[in-house]
């Protein structure tokens, strides 16, 4: 079934972070991710620390704290007492904050006059100090798309986090290359009208980023957090998204799971079941409270074939049940047939204690179960599978806490992406907690940003106008923008006013292309050198066109050696008139009869091996026709 986004009420908005090529935000050390080992490791635990948690619980925020160890992994040569938070911040980078003013001017996004740099709380031990460290830099402001503007909410430059290695739970390991690398983050409004139209949108704000060419490229240098809500649902934060073209399907994806979510919420009203039967009231008895109510059932599943489950019997493992009052029917693809509600069950019990292996009724019945727990015909149950040591009752909890929040549709939350889904990550945090970081001096921009206008760089769009004005193919064109090779272009065109543009855009981009997928070159080896020596023999009449993919193979074999070594050395140099009017005798000779002067040229051309100028040879041989 296709969705109607405006009928449903589709609301999106994007968060972009980019990071960008300089040295880290508030120290010098490169900004560089690395696979070696690390020199050494730190290990750490955290405190909660009241009056700067916020909105936290500090009692459960105390608990999550206890029992982790945090380890740090740490390179001598390229982290500093910075990172590990052991020396307070050297002064913020001028040139990620000038960067960052950039991408404000070009959105036309108002630029912040006074800079402050501000503390935000996090607790999961991505950054050593448990704060990140932000800073607002420009608001509002828009951006063209085929489907209106859209507005940007904020631009804030802010550092990383550190890298996540390995997550065992009550031990973390991160690595620190990545921590305090600048980030630059533009938001959206809520302005975006289909999830094709977040990946548009995406993709003309990250063109605009790399149009500044201060920012870095490659697989996790840009993520992208997708805020999605529909009527009757509540907003959905989507973290991590990498790959730009995951964004349409997920967005729909996470559509899907809220129209299912509410129908689920409709079908409980239906059946006239509701949230205090979740609960225990005061005064009542204990049993009505769901959590505390489960009972071990592990002998039911003595039958039951499925390799997972007996398994766990062999390991020992216990098998306790709950029943969850009305379900019945609910947990599964009937009413969410693209995301069930047991799979929401089971993602909130992983990422809140960790425990894996959630059954449920709707998956495969069991009798024994149902009995054991007394289920009626409406109820469903679930199952979680345990260590015999492991208390699984804050699995329960959080289990029944989730069906509770059945009743209401869609649950605020923060999720993360993971291919085309998303999946639950946390509650979703109040709006965050902020204080000044008192280390940092406040800084004026009205200078800079004075400077800064001057000289903006262009936005891609116009940069494409401006190439197909110059004879480029859209194509070329487009290829061109999302180029490195795009500012080189430009000062080829200058240098060689003969050559027409396409000519030097084709050397720069589907020549080398051609080269390494009709010899596999590697052409990674050329460099600019290369490309100006061979644009400078077409230019002088040395070689003809038709013989640069044969020098670009050459010099990618041979990248010591340059363009003019190659083509003397391969004899790709241009025919003297001579000798190329002795070919066109030959053809002569051999093709007497032959009238068609384009077959005649086909002919001199193919002996003379692309060495000769077409142009030239076709003004000789319409000569010798007059005679
Ligand atoms: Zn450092």
């Amino acid at each position: 079934m296709k969705l109607d986004y405006n009928k449903i009420g589709f609301k999106c908005g994007i968060e972009i972070h980019q990071q960008l090529d300089t040295h880290k935000l508030f120290c010098a050390c490169p900004s560089v991710i690395r696979d070696e080992k690390p020199d050494f490791v730190v290990e750490r635990r955290m405190r909660a620390v009241a009056g700067e948690m916020g909105a936290v619980d500090p009692a459960a925020l105390h608990e999550f704290l206890k029992n982790r160890r945090l380890y740090y992994e740490t390179y001598t040569d390229t982290n500093c007492l910075v990172e590990l938070d052991e020396e307070p911040p050297h002064p913020l980078n001028e040139q990620a904050l000038s960067t960052a003013l950039t991408v404000t001017l070009m959105l036309s996004s108002k630029p912040v006059s006074e800079i402050q740099v501000m503390r935000k709380t996090v607790i999961d031990g991505s950054n050593t100090s448990g704060f990140q460290r932000t800073i607002l830099v420009g608001l509002g402001g828009v951006i063209e798309t085929s489907l209106g503007d859209v507005g940007i909410s904020s631009i804030c430059l802010e550092e990383d986090a550190a890298r996540i290695i390995e997550d065992k739970g009550d031990v973390v390991t991160f690595r620190l290359d990545r921590l305090g690398i600048p980030l630059i983050e533009v938001a959206t409004d809520p302005d975006i009208k289909s999830p094709e139209h977040a990946r548009e949108v995406a993709e003309k704000i990250g063109m605009m980023l790399r149009a500044t060419g201060k920012v870095k490229r490659g697989l996790g240098t840009i993520r992208q957090d997708i805020n999605v809500s529909i009527r009757g649902g509540e907003r959905i934060e989507a973290k991590g998204v990498q790959d730009l073209r995951a964004i349409p399907k997920l967005c729909e994806n996470e559509v899907r799971r809220q129209m299912g979510l509410i129908e689920i919420k409709k079908e409980l009203f239906r059946r006239k079941v509701k949230p205090e039967d979740f609960e225990a009231k005061q005064g009542e008895s204990k049993v009505k409270n769901l959590h505390e109510n489960f009972q071990e059932v592990t002998a039911c599943f003595s039958d039951d074939d499925r390799a997972f489950i007996q398994k766990s019997i062999r390991a020992g493992k216990k098998f306790l049940g709950m029943r969850l009052p009305g379900f019945a029917g609910l947990l599964g693809r009937e009413l969410m047939p693209d995301h069930r509600f047991g799979t929401e069950l089971s993602h909130v019990v992983k990422a809140t204690t960790g425990l894996r292996g959630i059954i449920h009724s709707d998956e495969k019945p069991n009798g024994c179960v149902s009995e054991k727990l007394c289920c009626g015909l409406k109820d469903a149950w679930v199952v979680v599978i345990v260590e015999a040591s492991v208390d699984a009752t804050p699995a329960f909890f959080k289990i029944q806490e989730r069906l509770q929040k059945a009743f209401f549709g869609v649950p605020e939350e923060t999720r993360r992406a993971d291919g085309e889904k998303t999946v639950y990550m946390r509650p979703l945090p109040g709006s965050d907690r902020m204080y000044p970081e008192t280390d940092e001096p406040l800084i004026n921009t009205q200078n800079l940003v004075h400077e800064l206008k001057g000289s903006l760089p262009k936005l891609p769009e116009g940069e494409r106008r401006d190439y197909e004005k110059m004879g480029l193919s859209p194509e070329m064109a487009n290829q061109l923008v999302n180029s490195p090779s795009a500012k080189v272009f430009t000062v080829f065109v200058k240098e060689f006013p003969k050559l027409p543009p396409t000519l030097i855009a084709q050397t720069l981009l589907s020549t080398p292309k051609e080269a390494k997928k009709r010899y596999g070159s590697h052409i990674e080896n050329l460099t600019l050198d290369h490309f100006k020596g061979i644009l400078s023999l077409v230019a002088g009449g040395s070689i003809t066109k038709d013989v640069i993919v044969e020098v670009i193979r050459n010099l990618s074999e041979t990248p010591e050696k340059t363009a003019s070594d190659v083509v003397s050395e391969k004899k790709f140099g241009s025919l003297s008139g001579e000798k190329i009017s002795k070919i066109i005798d030959s053809v002569y000779e051999e093709n007497s009869g032959v009238e068609s002067v384009n077959k005649l040229l086909g002919l001199v051309m193919a002996k003379a091996g692309g060495r000769a100028n077409p142009s030239e040879v076709r003004k000789i041989i319409e000569y010798k026709k007059l005679f």
